[in-house]
């Protein structure tokens, strides 16, 4: 772009000056080669007058002198004879610089009887030439700056449409991905996370858990405060949750008012101890309206699942969601831990999942 405005100035500047400069001079050349070829033809036309006495007459190349010096341009006018001796000067101005010399022989019967010399200046030729290089450079310039400014700002509009194209692209690509009441990231993401992470830990032989957590008694709180307060509840929580795992561990909504944590590369202990911080940073949060449920504060009950190869994501989940259901049967506010086919609550063995009720209180003071 700049370039092309460099290019544009350049050729106007310097191209049209130096073209003026060299037709003009050239036009000058020839009009004085014609000049001194008529001039030539007057002197022969004073030696057919007076054959012997030309050389001397004077009067005649004054007369003829004389017309020259309304032309600016011709600084001197000699006439020499056949010796090249000076026969007669005129000079109109002193001027050494910048002149060109034309010389036509005198022709008299067949025989060269003289010179014709006439000096002509071309500094006007240069001055005029300096005053167009001058305006056509101010011209190349401006010309030059007009097409920058508008390459430049049709560049800029261009990239500022790119960065805008881009930025909505980049926005729907986050919306596609997240949950807009809580801004975690939502199922559809989720789903994909797992499967990305338990194809990660089956192919490095890496840790893998998965938490689910689920509100207690939320439906209470809805049916108390409403939905309204409910969903400032959730946005509450989700604050919570992003505040309490760091950037390789992924959380988000699952479902209404589910959520997961996918912990790689934590073992058993770090995982446990994570979701347990979580557990206990949210029950002892405060949540506006939250006297209404039971023991007076919100809380969640979370499945912890461990990945073991061979098991698929689905598997993986099941797992965390029964562990869930187990947290929720051993009375909530609880972390349960699902290892193979048994169930942990704060290190004790579950008897039994699904069908067979926990004791619960046995469970409830972790
Ligand atoms: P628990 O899980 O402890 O068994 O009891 P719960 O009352 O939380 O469980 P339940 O499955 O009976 O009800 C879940 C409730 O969560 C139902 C609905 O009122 C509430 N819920 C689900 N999604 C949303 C949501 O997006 N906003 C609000 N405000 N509430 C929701
Ligand atoms: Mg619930
Ligand atoms: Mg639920």
């Amino acid at each position: 772009m700049l370039v092309l405005a460099v290019i544009v100035g350049i050729i106007i500047s310097v191209a049209v000056p130096a073209t003026y400069c060299i037709l003009m001079l050239r036009e000058r050349m020839q009009d004085s080669k014609l000049h001194g070829e008529l001039l030539a033809d007057s002197v022969v036309l004073a030696i057919q007058d007076n054959e012997e006495l030309w050389r001397y007459d004077i009067p005649r190349f004054m007369d003829i002198g004389n017309r020259w010096r309304n032309q600016e341009h011709i600084v001197s006018m000699r006439v020499y004879d056949d010796n090249r001796q000076l026969l007669f000067e005129k000079i109109n101005r002193a001027e050494s610089f910048a002149l060109f010399t034309t010389r036509a022989p005198i022709v008299f019967n067949a025989s060269i009887e003289g010179y014709l010399e006439i000096q002509e200046s071309y500094l006007d030729l240069l001055v005029n030439s300096g005053i167009t290089l001058f305006f056509f450079s101010l011209l190349g310039f401006l010309l030059g700056r007009v097409i920058y400014r508008i390459v430049a700002s049709a560049e800029r509009i261009t990239r500022e449409a790119v960065d805008e194209l881009t930025v909505s692209q980049k926005r729907l690509q986050k919306m596609a991905v997240t949950d807009a009441k809580t801004q975690l990231y939502n199922a559809t993401y989720l789903f994909s996370a797992v499967k990305d992470a338990v194809e990660l830990a089956r192919s490095t032989d890496g840790f893998l858990k998965l938490a689910i957590l689920d509100l207690d008694y939320f439906k209470k709180y809805n049916d108390f405060h409403g939905h309204v307060a409910g969903d400032t509840i959730l946005a509450e929580l989700a604050d919570l949750l992003r505040q309490s795992v760091r950037p390789s561990e992924i959380v988000g909504r699952f479902g209404g008012e589910e959520f997961l944590v996918i912990m790689p590369n934590l073992d058993d202990t770090a995982a446990l101890s994570l979701v347990q911080r979580m557990r206990t940073m949210i029950a002892e949060h405060v949540f506006p309206g939250a006297e209404v449920l039971p023991g007076g504060h919100l809380t969640v009950s979370i499945g912890l699942a461990s990945y073991y190869p061979g098991m698929s994501s689905t598997e993986l989940m099941n797992q965390a969601d029964r562990a869930l259901y187990a947290a929720k049967e051993a009375g909530r506010n609880q972390v349960c831990v699902v290892s193979g086919r048994d169930f942990f609550i704060n290190g004790i063995k579950l008897v039994s999942v699904g069908n067979i009720a926990f004791a619960s209180k046995t469970f409830r003071e972790m």
